[in-house]
């Protein structure tokens, strides 16, 4: 994983909706981003961090199984049509969110890496 890939969302205050980012691997108990636009503080508890963890760990065995995924196809069958999908489509537009319900609220992280090349 690149020292750079970020996790961003948007601050939670309606009036501002800055889009906050902070580096995934350097998020510790210590971590706290601030929001540039209102100053709200955000700090990250450790089920969070876990999960941003796991989420980015996902994302990048994905990309480091790209060789050997790129050789397999998904069979779907579409109204008696058998069709098959090359895994690498489905991985170049692989869902880069991790939805949350934190608190009642809804949050959407995006995890920000370099795209998978063509
Ligand atoms: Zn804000």
């Amino acid at each position: 994983m690149g020292r750079d890939s970020t996790i961003e969302f948007r601050c939670v205050n309606e009036e501002c909706k800055e889009v906050l980012s902070f580096p995934v691997l350097e998020v510790n108990e210590d971590t706290a981003v601030t929001c540039a636009g209102c100053g709200r503080r955000y700090v990250f508890n450790e089920e969070l961090r876990a999960k941003f963890l796991k989420f980015a760990r996902l994302v990048e065995a994905v990309r480091q199984a790209e060789e050997i995924l790129g050789m397999t196809k998904v069979g779907l069958d579409i109204q008696g049509h058998s069709i098959q999908v090359p895994y690498r489509i489905l991985l170049t537009r692989m869902n880069t969110f991790l939805a949350l319900d934190i608190g009642g609220r809804k949050f959407n992280f995006r995890l920000r890496v370099e795209p998978l090349k063509d």
